[in-house]
């Protein structure tokens, strides 16, 4: 069980933990240098970003305060209806501070566009996006990407933190379904 729990799946996307850390890495440095000395408050959606984020703020050398959100999207579990709901909401303040938002994944936008519109709607000082990965062919709206992981063709993708039906997240890597199959 164990050996083939850590099997990587048979489809097109596959990420290799040494991948992902070199990436993780390249990002935290270019955030690092883009808010020079300015404090910045991260915000982790939930539950997917949470590896991503987890890596991402030790490889960001500012000060920083973190919280989190937890949204779900109506719709089968390949495809959002668009309809997102706030499952849990942030315990902090954004009132004046540089945000940047933590995502597992941008598919067709429509989640990152709630959340944009509602993190604007508190007030912050500026607000950012980082997404470990993002499929552009199934985008339905345009939403910002400020820093990206990767961009992936359009596959079903599972592991650091991406799931399954709630499995696979503790995966140290991405890897993917074929087409038109449900396991790998
Ligand atoms: P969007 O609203 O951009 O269509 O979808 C965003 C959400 O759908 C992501 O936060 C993620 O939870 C889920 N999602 C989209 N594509 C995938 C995928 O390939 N694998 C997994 N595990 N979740 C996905």
């Amino acid at each position: 069980m164990s050996e083939r729990y850590l099997t990587p799946g048979p489809g097109p996307v596959q990420i290799s933990r040494d991948a992902l850390e070199t990436r993780v890495r390249e990002l935290g440095a270019r955030i690092t240098a883009d808010y020079g000395s300015e404090p910045l408050h991260v915000v982790c959606v939930l539950n997917g970003a949470f590896p991503f984020m987890s890596d991402l703020v030790r490889a960001i050398a500012l000060p920083l305060t973190v919280d989190f959100l937890s949204v779900s999207s109506y719709g089968s579990r390949t495809e959002s209806s668009g309809e997102v709901k706030l499952v849990k909401d942030l315990d902090q303040s954004l009132k004046g501070k540089h945000v940047l938002l933590v995502e597992d994944i941008v598919d067709t936008g429509l989640t990152m566009q709630y959340l944009l519109g509602y993190l604007q709607g508190r007030g912050p000082r500026s607000v950012r996006v980082a997404s470990l990965l993002s499929k552009p062919s199934r985008r339905l709206v345009e939403v910002p990407v400020h820093y990206l992981g990767f961009e992936i063709e359009d596959a079903y993708v599972y592991g650091y933190g991406l799931d399954i039906d709630h499995r696979y997240r503790n995966l140290p890597f991405v890897t993917s379904l074929r087409s038109g199959e449900s396991e790998p």
